[in-house]
């Protein structure tokens, strides 16, 4: 199913012609609007007419998260205030936030690349949808509500948490998709086994879409056997409009990206050097409609890859794979580049491991993987918690190539997250 037929299969050629003339035109609008935009391109020693094709690109500034906070509040405008509708904030770890404002027309284009991307899962008007992810600042909540809307399903705007009411909502209203982080679903997943397979039977789910924090095939694995539910993939970042940016098809083989919403690149994230199709590096974005706060070459800090084929549905637009890790979550031990994900992957994958886990890591390069287990093996024989002990290390091992301790713990013994979970804590004085 399609929302825009005729944009989303746009022969790549066309494709790429609208491309470089939006390209073109926003390149354009920094250059005479933002006075910070002007002072990066010319300390590049660059300018609007170098930009002759797709690939001169290259020659623009990136725009970092740091160039964001600096222009804190409004310095990166393109448009006079009267123009705004909406203002989002990033939820910044450190430092101040990223705020990110919108016009009429950036809502109204974000929420039509939502609709896509809901449509090639195959939701409709008369689907219902449960919107699990915060409201407010974050653009988790309201740019999938207006979305859905704009296809004219029904929407329930119910937010994270107090878990009790969503499972009430669910059953009462007949709730078909969901839309939460990958943490949250997790603490769903365990909530739904306590419940047994008689709940499960009342509920009408089909869907749920995870975004927000990255995550593993074996974490959606995990939840789409629990929940019995198709989980998509969604990929997007408030600096781009939040999510919708790329978004899994019906194949769910890597996420569409909405090129003509976004130019996007692949480059080494050590040298900056533009990376071939296939190869992983970090994905740059640039704005291709938007008007209050265009941004050129935007560092998201998120790690995959380009599937340059075509994808079996007949979109032309291509897919990125699934996020492999931020850039900044990567950790340094031994020498060794780290991945939470790459630890998620392995404890997922294995027989009597739940779902809640932590890694810790102290001074003299020591690492410690806190899971939790099932009840039944953690009450039961010692042989086969050492057994699971060994197996888990072993295997870690050879995904990290640094032998960690492993920790089982019991079952509700980590802290449960019900909003993006913090897996790594790292207590190195010196590293
Ligand atoms: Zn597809």
């Amino acid at each position: 199913m399609f929302w825009q037929k005729n944009i989303e299969t746009l022969p790549r050629e066309q494709l790429e012609k609208l491309q470089l003339l939006r390209l073109k035109a926003t390149v354009k609008r920094v250059y005479a609007k933002v006075p910070y935009y002007k002072k990066l391109f010319r300390a590049k020693k660059t300018a609007p007419k170098e930009i002759k094709t797709l690939e001169d690109i290259t020659k623009l500034p990136f725009t970092t998260r740091d160039d964001l906070q600096k222009n804190y509040p409004d310095g990166l405008l393109s448009v006079t205030k009267d123009k705004l509708v909406r203002l989002h904030t990033s939820s910044g770890t450190t430092g101040k936030p990223k705020a990110v404002f919108f016009t009429e027309k950036d809502i109204a284009t974000a929420a039509n690349n939502m609709a896509r991307c809901l449509t090639m899962t195959g939701v409709t008007k008369s689907d219902v949808l449960q919107n699990m992810m915060s409201y407010g600042l974050f653009t988790g909540g309201l740019m999938m509500h207006y979305g859905a809307e704009k296809i004219g399903a029904l929407v329930i705007p119910a937010a994270i948490g107090n878990t009790d009411r969503q499972l009430l909502l669910m059953q009462d209203f007949g709730t078909t998709s969901i839309h939460l982080t990958p943490s949250y679903a997790l603490y769903l997943a365990a909530i739904f086994e306590k419940k047994g397979r008689a709940f499960r039977k009342k509920l009408k789910l089909k869907r749920a879409y995870m975004g927000a924090e990255p995550y593993t095939e074996e974490t959606k694995n995990k939840i789409e056997s629990i929940l019995k539910l198709k989980v998509y993939n969604s990929y997007g970042l408030t600096e781009m409009n939040g999510p919708g940016v790329a978004f899994e098809c019906g194949f769910q083989a890597g996420m569409h990206l909405w090129e003509d919403s976004y130019l996007m690149e692949i480059v080494d994230p050590k040298t900056d050097r533009p990376l071939p199709d296939g190869q992983t590096g970090e994905l740059i974005l640039t704005t291709l409609t938007r008007e209050g706060m265009p941004i050129i070459r935007y560092r998201t800090r998120d790690l995959t890859a380009i599937i340059p084929e075509k994808c079996k549905c007949g979109r032309t637009h291509r897919r990125i794979m699934r996020i492999k890790g931020r850039a900044d979550d990567m950790f340094i031990l031994r020498g060794v580049n780290i991945y939470p994900q790459q630890i998620e992957r392995v404890l997922m994958s294995v027989a009597h491991v739940e779902k809640n886990y932590q890694i810790y890591l102290e001074d003299n390069d020591k690492m410690t993987v806190k899971v939790e287990i099932t009840k039944k093996l953690f009450d039961g024989n010692l042989e086969h918690l050492k057994k699971l002990q060994f197996d888990l290390t072993e295997k870690l091992r050879a995904e990290i190539m640094v032998r960690p301790s492993v920790e089982l713990v019991e079952p509700g013994t980590l802290p449960v997250s019900e909003g993006k979970a913090k897996r790594v804590f790292d207590n190195r004085k010196i590293y």
